[in-house]
């Protein structure tokens, strides 16, 4: 777990997140810590200047290269997901996006190995965690879908993108006791999934409907 250095960053006054994590409360997130971690997160600087305005609305916002940071609701429902059978060690994150799950995920768990296609996506979010002193997070510019072979087995593993079918890659890479979770379907009809490794099973509980980008192969 990783403490972050907020020194110079221009929080946004408190008032701002108290609500947005009220919110978060009010749309049934209950874990207290996910709770306290994103009130002190800052998110307006995984933004462009002319969006950090934007930054604690629950909202996705546009990124870039056609993607987009996470609403704050789902980044707080996927780590208290993450996080609802006990503590967790070692995470692969799928689509770093601008690095705010990463960030969030960081102060949560012990290490996180986090995976983007998009170079520019990736070389922003790491200065972004290197700002934040966040230290327990690696980075590799790769294609997600195949996981991080080198690193396995993790604990639980997090995408951000929505395959339309689960990669078998990813449940291979997942440690037994494990969860994955993830956003599952096409750009019509998605559900998050659940899905949790036990030593002779492989077991899939279907959370709610979501709206993610795409899980798209290759690198850029
Ligand atoms: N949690 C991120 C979400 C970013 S959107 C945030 O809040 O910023 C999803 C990300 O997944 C995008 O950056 C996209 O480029 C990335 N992505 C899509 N397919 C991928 C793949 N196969 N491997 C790695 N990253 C992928």
């Amino acid at each position: 777990m990783s403490k972050l250095h907020l020194d110079g960053i221009g929080m946004t006054s408190q008032r701002t997140r108290d609500r947005l994590v009220t919110r978060l409360m009010e749309q049934g997130i209950k874990n207290i810590e996910v709770l306290d971690v994103m009130r002190t997160t800052p998110r307006h600087i995984f933004l462009d200047e002319a969006l950090a305005h934007r930054a604690y609305e629950d909202d996705a916002l546009p990124i870039g290269f056609q993607q987009t940071l996470s609403q704050p609701y789902i980044v707080a429902r996927m780590t208290e997901l993450l996080l609802a059978a006990g503590p967790r060690k070692r995470v692969l994150e799928v689509g770093t996006g601008s690095g705010y799950q990463t960030t969030v995920l960081a102060q949560l768990v012990d290490v996180v190995y986090s995976v983007e296609r998009i170079k520019p996506l990736q070389q922003k979010a790491r200065e972004r965690l290197r700002l934040l002193k966040a230290r327990n997070v690696h980075f590799k510019h790769a294609d997600g879908g195949l996981g991080w072979p080198q690193k396995a087995p993790f604990d639980a593993i997090l995408s951000a993108a929505a395959p339309e079918e689960v990669p078998t890659e990813l449940i291979d890479q997942l440690a037994v006791g494990g969860r994955l979770i993830l956003p599952v379907g096409d750009n019509r009809t998605q559900h998050l999934r659940l899905i949790e490794k036990t030593e002779n099973a492989v077991n899939v509980t279907v959370v709610e409907p979501v709206f993610f980008v795409p899980l798209v192969s290759g690198v850029i």
